[in-house]
């Protein structure tokens, strides 16, 4: 079983703490049923840091190559999951607002991360965003006559 930890998003991003690690895909409860083999390994980096003003964030990186359904043929199709991009962590949704009217000219993107952050979450959520909406082959192979 996958630890879950669950941190506090202020000091993980004081400390300048990381959670790290390979492990198959599967062990993510909301990534199982995602992919044909759940046993691929997925790697995964969520590191707590700070911007020039202190401002908590943390830094998410995400790889693998995985297989989905190609909805057009039923066949699989290889999908490369990979994603590193930093969030700022906001304590509420009014103090996301304000990070993010602050923050208006540069390309961030921002978290509402109250007491308590899931690192698992965090990690399932950016392997979801890079998924295609609706995996395909560029050109199926079509089935042998
Ligand atoms: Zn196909």
């Amino acid at each position: 079983m996958l630890e879950r930890p669950v941190v506090s998003p202020s000091n993980f991003a004081e400390k300048s703490h990381c959670w790290e690690g390979n492990t198959m895909v599967g062990d993510f409860e909301r990534l199982a049923q995602e992919f044909v083999n759940p046993e691929v390994e997925l790697f995964y980096r969520v590191c707590g840091q700070q911007d020039a003003r202190g401002r908590p964030q943390i830094h998410c990186q995400v790889n693998a190559r995985l297989e989905m359904v190609c909805q057009r043929c039923l066949k699989p199709v290889d999908v490369v999951v990979t994603s590193d991009r930093v969030l700022y962590l906001a304590n509420s949704e009014a103090e996301a607002e304000r990070l993010e009217a602050a923050l208006a000219d540069e390309d961030v993107e921002v978290m509402v991360a109250d007491k308590n952050l899931d690192l698992a979450g965090v990690v399932e959520d950016e392997v979801i965003l890079t998924l295609p909406l609706v995996p395909m082959h560029d050109v199926c192979v079509a089935p042998d006559a």
